[in-house]
């Protein structure tokens, strides 16, 4: 079961900092805006609101370099506003992959991912991320305050509404413990704060987004129980009301979705929530019972 708890590779830590990027800062990181942003379909239409709903209907995916098939094949399924979709599978599966379709870091080779009923490709990119948050792994912060690095999710929200975010991402306990407080000047590579806490400001920065559409990495690496227990209670809050899809490595995490999808080699091979797919006695079956074991 170890081999679920891999870190995402390097490119997809590139991919991060360059969605941060993107993510309305352009005054902040005007470099990467020329090589990320692509042009707009002819026509392409801004969103305005956004229920959540997401399909993907037959969706082929192969990277360009790639030999031997498609990294994603025929991929569908559907997540109601609201939902949590947790993707399992080991390493090279495609759940990465998946999530930066829906982004449309990448656009799909064949098939259609709707959001509200909605060709992606018919919407403008700024457009569809703006309502979106990510929570990855190896969270992006910038060299300034707590409360900017916070405040990159929307950039107009006032110190109060900042705070505000960071209490119910229950990420104001520790900024508050630290020197400076919210106007502790971070490190570009968060120096002085632990990766736990980075995690709790991303959550922070996700919840003052307030996006119906949630993409989460969930950490791998060990992070102190009490911040830990912190950043579960802070990801529940943020998740509620979202539709949220979780690369998903704990086992509380999958046990609590409306629907697990388990990867292999580019294709769901099992769907269901945790109780179903107990019951088929498959691939997710053998993953439960051997995580058991590893931790009685
Ligand atoms: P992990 O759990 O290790 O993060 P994953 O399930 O997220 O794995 P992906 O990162 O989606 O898997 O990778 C799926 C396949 O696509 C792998 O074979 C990987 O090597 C390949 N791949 C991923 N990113 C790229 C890329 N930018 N260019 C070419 N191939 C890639």
């Amino acid at each position: 079961a170890r081999q679920f708890t891999r870190p995402l590779n390097d490119l997809a830590n590139q991919w991060n900092t360059l969605l941060s990027a993107i993510a309305g800062a352009e005054r902040v990181f005007e470099i990467m805006d020329e090589d990320v942003e692509e042009a707009d379909e002819q026509g392409a239409t801004e969103v305005k609101q956004l229920s959540g709903a997401v399909e993907f209907k037959d969706v082929s995916f192969a990277y360009d370099t790639e030999r031997s098939g498609d990294t994603l094949q025929h991929i569908s399924f559907s997540a109601a506003p609201g939902e949590m979709i947790a993707l399992i599978g080991p390493t090279g599966a495609g759940k990465t992959t998946l999530i930066q379709l829906i982004s449309r870091f990448y656009d799909a080779d064949q098939g259609q991912i709707t959001v509200d009923g909605k060709d992606i490709r018919t919407l403008r990119r700024s457009s569809l991320r703006q309502h979106m948050a990510f929570v990855l792994q190896d969270s992006f912060l910038f060299e300034g305050t707590v409360l900017d690095n916070i405040r990159y999710g929307r950039l107009d929200a006032t110190d109060e509404q900042v705070r505000e975010a960071a209490k119910l991402a229950n990420a104001d306990t520790f900024i508050r413990q630290l020197p400076d407080g919210y106007e502790q000047v971070l490190s570009r590579d968060g120096g002085g704060i632990s990766q736990g806490q980075r995690q709790l400001l991303t959550i922070a920065r996700a919840m003052l987004a307030d996006p119906a559409i949630l993409v989460l990495d969930e950490a791998t690496s060990s992070i102190d129980t009490v911040t830990e227990i912190r950043i579960q209670e802070g990801l529940q809050r943020l998740m509620k009301g979202r539709t949220s899809f979780v690369i998903a490595h704990r086992l509380n995490t999958i046990r609590s979705a409306d629907q697990i999808l388990v990867l292999r080699e580019g294709q769901i091979v099992e769907r269901g929530n945790h109780d179903e797919l107990l019951e088929q006695g498959g691939f997710y079956s053998e993953l439960f019972h051997s995580q058991l074991q590893i931790s009685s």
